[in-house]
Parts: structure tokens; sequence; C-alpha cells
């Protein structure tokens, strides 16, 4: 029995293999088994598929190999790769694919190893490619759930409902696609190196979405209204369509033209871009 979240172990790992964190990479390995265990129990891996983005040395990896169906942990590092196949040796059900995962053919690897089943994504993700992870998750093969740490204020503004302070273009993407619910906050004392920003734990479960809306308008139209938040909604949508245009779709929709782009919900956009969309 292995203790990867323990800090001597991660120590004793560093010494023996010679390995230094990576700030570039978003190094910050989990180090406190409460909340490896939190994560895990979150994501409800038992007897599941999963893909585990970013393992570092496979502290997460090790607890969900015990209970999971198979999982497939995509790692960039070149020198976490032989700490892995250590850690993780013992595991038939885990294997280790050593690449970019934005480079990743979700399409290809969930047919070969998964042979076209559902799975799931967990990950104490590597910060500085948040977004473009989640979007290429979102958007492409999708898993039934992900299970993600993410930057606390990030997760704040993925939460946040129209009229909230953070409620932002990020908030109306992540409601499209999924349910999203936090799990728990988690300080920063409980990772090797300690980073200087809290985190916070969210699941989110993909669901169906409208396929009748047309994605690259509504997402368009979310992004120049929060562009110019401070403007009412009518200004900051102007530069893509003229204002008598707006007025009448708000009109049609029921959107007051005073509101700002944080005042407007989900099913706003979605009206205001389906009545746009049908002139
Ligand atoms: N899962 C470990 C834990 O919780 O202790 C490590 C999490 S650490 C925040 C992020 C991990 O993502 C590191 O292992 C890092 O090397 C890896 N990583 C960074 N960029 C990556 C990329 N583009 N593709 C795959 N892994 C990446």
């Amino acid at each position: 029995m292995k203790k990867l979240y323990s800090p001597k172990t991660v120590r004793e790992i560093m010494d023996l293999y010679g390995f230094k964190f990576s700030k570039s990479l978003g190094q910050n390995f989990l180090v406190d088994k409460n909340f490896v265990d939190k994560i895990v129990d979150a994501a409800d891996v038992k007897n599941q598929n999963v893909i585990e983005i970013g393992p570092g040395i496979g502290t997460i990896s090790y607890e969900m190999a015990k209970l999971a169906k198979k999982v497939l942990v995509i790692e960039i590092d070149d020198s976490l790769i032989p700490i892995l196949e250590e850690n993780l040796g013992d595991f038939s059900n885990v294997k280790i694919i050593h690449q970019d995962v934005l480079k990743c053919d979700f399409n290809q690897l969930v047919e070969e190893e998964f042979g076209g089943e559902d799975f799931k994504v967990v990950s104490n993700l590597p910060y500085y490619i948040t977004t473009p992870i989640i979007e290429k998750l979102i958007e492409g093969r999708s898993p039934s759930d992900m299970t993600i740490m993410v930057q606390k204020e990030v997760a704040d503004r993925m939460l946040a409902d129209e009229n909230d302070k953070e409620y932002s273009s990020l908030s109306v993407f992540i409601k499209f696609y999924a349910d999203a619910k936090k799990i728990t906050n988690v300080p920063k004392s409980v990772f090797m190196p300690k980073p200087k920003i809290d985190s916070t734990v969210l699941r989110l479960s993909l669901r169906k979405y409208d396929e009748k809306v047309d994605r690259d308008r509504l997402f368009a139209l979310v992004k120049a209204g929060f562009n110019k938040r401070r403007k009412t909604i009518l200004n900051s949508l102007s530069d893509l369509y003229p204002k008598d245009t707006l007025s009448l779709a708000f009109e049609k929709v029921g959107i007051n033209k005073r509101q700002r782009a944080e005042n407007l919900s989900l099913d706003d956009y979605i009206n205001l871009t389906n009545v746009l969309n049908s002139k």
C-alpha cells in the first residue's frame, strides 16, 4: 500500500529520481489524504472508465485504480513517466499515456481503450491550460462527467448565476453544457509546493443540449456582451447587429434593452440567438 499523498513519500521520490517541480507545467501535487479521498468519492469511479489528466506521481490515480474498471492517465512530463510506471505498475487496469492532453485524440483513445464506452474525467488540472482543456472535453468526445480541481476564482465564475458578481461568459458556456456542482474548497496548504492561490473541486455533469441552437453565434453573442459588461446589452451587442434589429429582437424575447450582459440568463441568450438567426 503506497502513501503517495504523504509529503515524506514525495520528498523520497524526488531524491530517488532527481525530480524537480516544474512551475510552467503547473505542478502542485496534492499531499493530503483527506482531499484525495474527497475527489475520488465525488468522482464515483467504481467500475467506471476514467481518464485522469496530469497524474503527477499518481496520487489520485492510485486510489482510483483500486475501484475503477480502467484508468488512463495522460502526463506530459517525461521525468514523471518512470515514476508513474513504478507507482502504478501493480495495477493491470492502468495505462500511462505520455502525451500533451491538448494533442490527444479523445475519440481514438475512447474507442481503443474503452471500446467506445462511457468514461469520466478526473483531474487536478494544470491551471495554465484550464479553459482549453475544458473546452476540448466539452466540445469533443465528451465524458459523462468531470471532477476537476481549478483555481477558486475560476470555479466561482463557472458556478455563477445571472446577476452574481462573478457571472461571465464562462458561466454561460458551462451552463449550456453541464450542471456544475461545488464539491469543496481546497486550501493552499495541502499542496507541494504550496501555490499562491486557493482551489476548488467541482463536478460537471454533462447533459444533452439543444442541437438546433447555433452555438458559434450563441457564444459570439455572449462574448460580445461580456466584453463590454458595463454597457447596456443594446450597446454591447451593437458591434454585431444594427440597433433597430436588436431592439426588435429584445422585444420579442422579453429582454429590457437597458439590462447588461450580467443580467441575462442562458435562456435569454439562447432565445436572442434564435430570434436574431431567424431574420
Ligand atoms: N494529479 C497530481 C496531483 O493531484 O498531485 C498532479 C496535479 S498537477 C496540478 C498538474 C499535472 O498536470 C502535472 O503532473 C503536470 O506535469 C501535468 N500537465 C501539465 N500540462 C500538461 C499537459 N499539457 N498534458 C498532460 N499533462 C500535463
